[in-house]
């Protein structure tokens, strides 16, 4: 065994916290599994899973880790990554802010003075991004975001079709929104390739294991440490993290800072993914959600996590010697 951060001792006084706290929320029956896409209504919402992924790439997981799930408004930050890739931190900042908006994620609403959307999370600033995605025509798009998801989960992703049709059939409030941006001028792209694309990206299949892959990639500075390959440029991993940091909980997003403390992003299907910098990759999926749109047993297990694990980004700086810090520094098991 060559665990250098965890001892045996500690990896299984890891496993055996996680298994409690995944027991002690797995009788929760709060909230309801979104049903504006028709296609989410029939998710069970005892589905359950907790997946850690180490920036060395040791893995805790408890619960529905393999099942598979649409991403959601959690690929908005991995495709914010690619548009400042793509067009750099100045060419992405002309079409979208870094405000959090205090509004619902679909709101119909651009910043006054800019007519920019507020920020990359919300519906309207997330359509702008997927028009930053370099390609020369729709498949090429559709394939770096695949080739892109992928890298970050370490394995191929592909797009759930029921999904992606249910999205469409039922999205047109993301055609107001896209619409709007066109009439200010803030968007020249085709609105319905546009939203075509936008709704594969939510509709791409993942499952909390991938999700904490993702992250781990994200807190491991954009290289996947499981893969080894390099996802995203060093220089973009803090500007993706901040925004996830201040706006990716939807209007939950203050409180979350406040009490969970960690960079994340939730999406609608049930998913929330949170980044310890330089630590970890953390994954809860459970469909039912609160009345903020956030997996309401999620945000229970991340407030306990935090706590218990002092993962808080302000207390966790104080120590080096959390159990983040000592996961971060544990190798797989040979
Ligand atoms: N595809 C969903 C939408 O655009 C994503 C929403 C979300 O997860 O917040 O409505």
């Amino acid at each position: 065994m060559t665990n250098t951060g965890l001892s045996d001792d500690q990896a299984s006084a890891v496993q055996t916290e996680i298994g409690a706290i995944y027991e002690r929320f797995a009788s929760m029956t709060e909230g309801e599994v979104a049903d504006y896409i028709p296609e989410l209504a029939g998710a069970d919402p005892a589905s359950f899973g907790i997946a850690i992924v180490g920036v060395q790439g040791r893995v805790f997981e408890v619960g529905a880790t393999a099942a598979p799930f649409t991403i959601q408004s959690i690929s908005k930050p991995f495709v914010y990554g690619m548009a400042l890739e793509d067009h750099g931190r100045d060419g992405v900042l002309e079409h979208v802010g870094v405000e959090p908006s205090g509004e619902a994620f679909n709101a119909i609403e651009l910043d006054e003075v800019s007519n920019r959307p507020f920020n990359p999370m919300i519906n309207s600033g997330a359509i702008a991004t997927t028009a930053l995605v370099a390609g020369d025509d729709h498949v090429a798009r559709l394939h770096r975001i695949l080739r892109g998801f992928g890298a970050y989960a370490g394995r191929d992703l592909q797009v759930d079709s029921a999904t992606f049709f249910s999205e469409r059939a039922s999205g047109d409030r993301n055609r107001a929104i896209a619409y709007l941006m066109k009439s200010s001028g803030m968007l020249d792209a085709d609105i319905e390739p546009l939203l075509e694309l936008y709704f594969q990206q939510c509709s791409v299949l993942v499952t909390a294991h991938d999700l904490a892959v993702m992250g781990a990639t994200l807190a491991n500075g954009g290289l996947n440490p499981i893969t080894g390959e390099r996802v995203l440029a060093q220089r973009y991993v803090k500007d993706v993290l901040s925004i996830m940091l201040s706006c990716g909980m939807y209007d939950y997003s203050g409180e979350w800072a406040y009490r969970v403390g960690v960079p994340a992003k939730s999406g609608v299907s049930g998913g929330i993914v949170a980044v310890l910098p330089g630590q970890a990759g953390i994954a809860v999926w459970s469909p039912a959600l609160d009345a903020k749109g956030n997996s309401a047993r999620g945000v229970a297990v991340f407030e306990e996590l935090s706590s218990r694990f002092s993962l808080h980004f302000l207390e966790s700086l104080f120590h080096n010697n959390t159990i983040g810090h000592a996961i971060a520094r544990s190798q797989p098991d040979a």
